[in-house]
């Protein structure tokens, strides 16, 4: 029984080691094999895991690349309008006569 006990302490304690590997792997952070190496190396002083948990939980997003329908210059103010476009809505000048 004791025996049972130590093993599902010591999984705990691994899982609660690698929590900032698993949040970086969950959160697809763009640095997570470094904040994993952070988590292995350093963890074991407590501001390595701190710094590792935090660093996990801090920003991942990738910029977005908005795919949309190809734009032109407006010919008044030159802010990208559809081919489209009669008026610009930028500076409201009639673009097209339609
Ligand atoms: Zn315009």
């Amino acid at each position: 029984m004791d025996g049972l006990i130590i093993v599902i302490l010591l999984i705990l304690a691994t899982l609660v080691y690698f929590m900032p590997t698993i949040v970086a792997l969950k959160r697809k952070h763009p640095q997570e094999s470094a904040i994993g190496a952070l988590n292995v190396l350093l963890g074991w002083t407590f501001l390595g895991w701190v710094g590792a948990l935090v660093w996990a939980c801090t920003a991942s997003l990738k910029p977005v690349v908005v795919v949309g329908p190809p734009r032109i210059p407006c010919p008044f103010c030159a802010e990208l309008i559809l081919p489209a476009a009669t008026v610009c809505p930028f500076c409201k000048s009639i673009v097209k006569e339609g």
